[in-house]
């Protein structure tokens, strides 16, 4: 798959077409500006955040001294690709959320029902194990009230070896989660992974019961799993999530399908949240670590 190919295409269109030239006037350099805002404007990025990048490469070209042996042309793509970097979220987290495991550490995953939230447990777990093959995972299953979701955790559980902790049929969450932290003290596993209550909206009830497991779990990360074909709707589920519980990244699935990037480019600057990984197909081999300077420049090519 070409990561956003629909966007790629045309910023990396207006890119070369500023490559290709032999002066960069400031004819020239408004015209490029003007197709590098419209690239990201139909990859529907949020509008702000787009003028703004636009403004910063504006006055940076102006002030900036172009060293030796770069021409004008190149000093242009550099900034692009930097504001790029920046709208994506800047520096990445992954590292920090798939560190080597050295006490137990919590990771507690929240989304919209559907939003790939199981799934990507068991991505994740399967992608610390191939990091870190000795590493003890338990999936805890407190999304107790759909007994679907308690059963789809087990299984992709068991197609990635790890065990999982559910409750009996009828126990809330929090009794499934503090029995859980029991147990993987006794077996001294080295992460815990919870499964939280996936709902269709935001509601109150839902809120109210992130909070608690919060609470309860004291989590060292909790990653909030968006979809990215929702687009810049994925980003204010964000901003409605980083409000109620402390969201240390997101992970975006679903990037095999979705051509034009919104979700990525709006996300940081709506929510607040910076994407650490990345859902990039069906299977559970399909999460990758999301880092903004690479993924820019995977764009631009
Ligand atoms: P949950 O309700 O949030 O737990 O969502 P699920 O984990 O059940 O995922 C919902 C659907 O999205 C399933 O059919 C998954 O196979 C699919 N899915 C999840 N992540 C990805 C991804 O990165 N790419 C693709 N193509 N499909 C995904």
């Amino acid at each position: 798959y070409m990561l956003f190919d629909e966007f790629a295409n045309k910023i990396q269109q207006a890119i070369s077409n500023v490559s290709k030239l032999q002066v960069f006037n400031d004819k020239e350099f408004q015209k490029a500006l003007k197709n590098v805002r419209d690239s990201l404007i139909e990859a529907d990025a949020n509008v702000e955040i787009v003028d703004e990048l636009i403004s910063n490469v504006e006055t940076k070209m102006k002030q900036v001294k172009i060293p030796k042996g770069v021409t004008k042309t190149q000093m242009f793509v550099k900034l692009v690709q930097d504001g790029l970097t920046e709208i994506l979220g800047g520096e990445g987290t992954s590292d920090r959320i798939l560190s080597a495991p050295q006490r137990q550490k919590r990771i507690m995953f929240v989304g919209l029902q559907g939003s790939g939230k199981t799934t990507t447990i068991a991505k994740f777990a399967k992608l610390t194990l191939k990091k870190f093959p000795k590493a003890r995972i338990l999936l805890v299953a407190c999304d107790t009230r759909r007994p679907a979701a308690i059963e789809q955790l087990n299984i992709l559980g068991k197609r990635v070896n790890c065990e999982t902790f559910s409750g009996e049929e009828g126990s809330n969450a929090e009794w499934v989660l503090d029995r859980a932290l029991k147990y993987s003290l006794e077996k001294e596993f080295d992460y815990i992974l919870i499964d939280t209550a996936g709902r269709q909206v935001i509601d109150n009830d839902l809120m109210n019961e992130l909070v608690l497991l919060e609470k309860n779990a004291k989590p060292d990360e909790i990653l909030l799993v968006l979809d990215a074909m929702t687009g810049q709707e994925a980003a204010n589920v964000a901003r409605q999530f980083a409000t109620t519980v402390r969201i240390s990244g997101a992970v975006l699935t679903k990037l095999d399908s979705d051509t034009r990037g919104g979700a990525a480019l709006s996300l940081n600057s709506i929510s607040g949240c910076s994407i650490c990984f990345m859902g990039t197909s069906e299977n559970l081999d399909g999460l990758e670590t999301f880092y903004p300077d690479r993924i820019a420049s995977r764009i631009l090519g």
